[in-house]
């Protein structure tokens, strides 16, 4: 075998990654971060024009030190810990890890919490349960609101990708799963599948061609509409698409600023010129953008700045995307 290749031998899969798809994979949770601190100073104000530069000043709705993160990325972090454990996602006891953190999360980290997030998980400590209680809790906010296609698991989803590297179809049942601990709507999920596949084949290939693919992933009946909201994104311009609190806005303003553009940086900035959730905006493209231009793409000073929730630096994010890479690129499942 080869570095960079997948080998099907019976129903196990091994995929190699070679040096430049282990930069991209390590560039995930960290251009998430990078893309929230980033935004943080700017959420819900006035939108930047034109040529102001964004700066990782701190600030904001929590008030966060310069170069801290939010919830984007605190939430990306706790799906992070059990995929660089697990691995697998899907199953009820990696679930239920998941469903854990987030609730101590709640307790112990959460500088600001998104309104349908904090019903569910609510919901979900009074109820004393973890995974089956969480999506409970998640449907029935949807029976009672209708409304649960908001922008908050499409914000925490670009790490699922890494465990199914080489597992695309195993990649879109965690990213669904993953996403409906809180958040019942179907959209949602489909947001969660179109951006994993993009982080996937940016990791793989450096290309962005996986969100278009991902496409293939979603149930026929709602394809033509991503095909179509896609096709807006591309055709911009980014600040088009505010507000970007329901996740169909938010997964265009990130698509646009990132199809317009042509790096990391550039890309973020554009990214929190969107304006109004520029933190979460821009912590959706930053993974993405992670994936495809990778760790030795983001620059020293916002390297050496991003921090947050449990204690985390760079290095910390770097790490537990690796690790989270790791299952794929070290043994068979
Ligand atoms: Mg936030």
């Amino acid at each position: 075998m080869t570095d960079g290749t997948i080998e099907a031998a019976g129903t196990s899969v091994l995929l190699m990654l070679n040096n430049d798809q282990r930069d991209r994979a390590a560039g995930v949770l960290l251009g998430a971060a990078c893309g929230d601190a980033l935004g943080v100073p700017y959420e819900f104000a006035e939108p930047l024009p034109g040529t102001a530069v964004p700066e990782m000043v701190g600030g904001g709705l929590g008030p966060y030190a310069p170069g801290e993160y939010s919830d984007d990325t605190q939430m990306q972090v706790c799906v992070a810990e059990v995929a660089a454990t697990a691995g697998d996602l899907r199953s009820e006891e990696a679930l239920d890890g998941i469903a854990e953190r987030f609730l101590r999360w709640s307790l112990e980290g959460a500088s600001d919490v998104g309104l349908q997030t904090s019903g569910v998980l609510a919901a979900t400590a009074r109820a004393g349960g973890l995974a089956r209680s969480m999506r409970e809790a998640s449907a029935d906010l949807h029976r009672k609101t209708g409304r649960t296609a908001g922008n908050g698991s499409l914000m925490r989803t670009g790490i699922v990708a890494l465990p199914y590297l080489a597992d695309p179809v195993g990649m879109a049942e965690a990213a669904r799963l993953v996403s409906s601990l809180t958040h019942f709507d179907d959209l949602a999920g489909d947001a969660c599948v179109l951006w994993c596949s993009g982080v996937r084949r940016a990791v793989l290939d450096a290309t962005f061609d996986g969100v278009r693919e991902g496409l293939d992933l979603l149930p026929a009946e709602r394809r033509h509409h991503w095909a179509a909201w896609l096709r807006d994104a591309e055709t911009g311009p980014p600040g088009r698409f505010s507000p970007n609190g329901f996740v169909v806005p938010a997964l265009q303003a990130a698509w646009s600023a990132i199809t317009h553009t042509a790096n990391l940086s550039d890309g973020l900035v554009a990214a929190v010129r969107v304006g109004n959730d520029t933190d979460t905006v821009a912590a959706i493209a930053g993974a993405l953008l992670g994936a495809r231009y990778g760790l030795s793409a983001v620059p020293d000073e916002w390297r050496a700045r991003v921090h947050g929730w449990p204690g985390l630096r760079a290095d910390d994010l770097v790490s537990l995307a690796r690790r989270a890479a790791e299952p794929t690129a070290g043994r068979v499942r």
